[in-house]
C-alpha cells in the first residue's frame, strides 16, 4: 500500500529517469488534458505526503495519487507493439523511458503556480518525511478541537493533521505506543500525541533510508526476519508478540471504512 515512504521511494526512483528529459507523448484514461505535455522537459520530481507531483518546463505540474493500489513503472523506451495493461491510467513516453501509473484514482494536471492554493495540497499538515517536519506543528493539528471527538486511529490517518501516514502505519504506530485506537483525541493528553506524532516520523523516515530493505517495517528495520516486519496491521487472530493476546481487526471511519488491528490487551482502553 501507498503511504508516505512508498511515494518517496518511487520518487527517488523516478527523478534520475524523468528529470531533464524532454516528453514526446503523453496519455492517460482521465480527463486531465496530459497531452499539453509533449515537447516540454521534466524539471523535477516532489513528494507532498502521499501526492506525487512532477512539474515541467512549460509551467505545469502533474499531480498523482496512487489511493490504495497504485503505482508506477518505467521502462525502456519504444516496446514495439506491446500492448497497454488495462490498468495503466497514465503513460509519459520520453527520450529513452516509459514511464506508466498504473491504477492512480487521481492524475490531474495544473498550473505549477497554483500549487500553493490546490485545494488538496494546501490543507496537508505538515510532511512527515520533509527535514523541517515539526512534531508541534502536527500536535497542534491534533489540538484541533475538531477533532477532539475523533478516534485517534481516524486522526492521524487524516492528512490534514500531518501527511505520510497510511492505513499500514497507524495500525503500527498506534500498537507501538500502546494507545486505543478507539479513543478521541479530545482525551488523549498532551504527551500521549507528541509520542505518537514522534513515532510516526521515527518508523517514516526509517523505512526511506537508504539501505534499508524494500519491505516496510515497523518492527526493527533490516533486521527484522520475513514475516515479522509488522506488529499488528494484517494479523488478526494471531497472537500479540509482547502479550500473546489475539489481535484485533475492525473497521472504522463514516465516509471510507478502513480496518484497522490492535491488540486489546497492550492497548487496552474504553472501546477494548
Ligand atoms: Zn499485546
Amino acid at each position: 500500500m501507498a503511504e508516505g515512504d512508498t511515494i518517496f521511494r518511487l520518487a527517488a526512483e523516478l527523478r534520475p529517469q524523468l528529470v531533464g528529459h524532454v516528453v514526446r507523448t503523453a496519455w492517460t484514461t482521465k480527463n486531465a488534458g496530459v497531452g499539453r505535455l509533449a515537447g516540454t522537459t521534466v524539471t523535477s520530481v516532489a513528494t507532498r505526503g502521499k501526492n506525487l507531483l512532477t512539474r515541467f518546463s512549460s509551467g505545469l505540474t502533474l499531480r498523482t495519487h496512487l489511493g490504495m493500489n497504485g503505482t508506477w513503472r518505467t521502462y525502456p523506451a519504444n516496446p514495439a507493439g506491446k500492448r497497454l495493461d488495462a490498468r495503466v491510467v497514465l503513460i509519459l513516453e520520453l527520450d529513452d523511458v516509459i514511464a506508466a501509473c498504473f491504477d492512480a484514482p487521481v492524475v490531474e494536471l495544473f498550473d505549477t503556480r497554483s500549487e500553493a492554493i490546490h485545494p488538496v495540497l494546501r490543507r496537508l499538515g505538515p510532511d512527515l518525511l520533509d527535514d523541517a517536519f515539526e512534531p508541534s506543528a502536527a500536535l497542534g493539528r491534533l489540538r484541533d478541537p475538531a477533532f477532539a471527538e475523533t478516534t485517534i486511529a481516524e486522526a492521524i490517518l487524516d492528512q490534514r493533521v500531518m501527511a505520510g501516514v497510511g492505513n499500514v502505519y497507524r495500525s503500527e504506530i498506534l500498537f507501538i505506543e500502546r494507545v486505543d485506537p478507539f479513543a478521541a483525541v479530545g482525551d488523549l493528553d498532551d504527551p500521549t500525541l507528541e509520542r505518537v506524532v514522534v513515532t510516526a516520523q521515527r518508523l517514516l523516515v526509517a523505512n526511506v533510508r537508504p539501505g534499508h530493505a524494500r519491505r516496510r517495517s515497523t518492527t526493527g528495520g533490516v533486521q527484522a526476519a520475513a514475516g515479522q516486519d509488522l506488529w499488528v496491521y494484517g494479523l488478526a487472530g494471531r497472537p500479540c508478540r509482547r502479550c500473546g493476546t489475539a489481535i484485533r481487526v475492525a473497521s472504522l471511519g463514516r465516509e471510507l471504512p478502513r480496518s484497522v488491528w490492535w491488540c486489546p490487551r497492550c492497548q487496552a482502553g474504553q472501546a477494548s
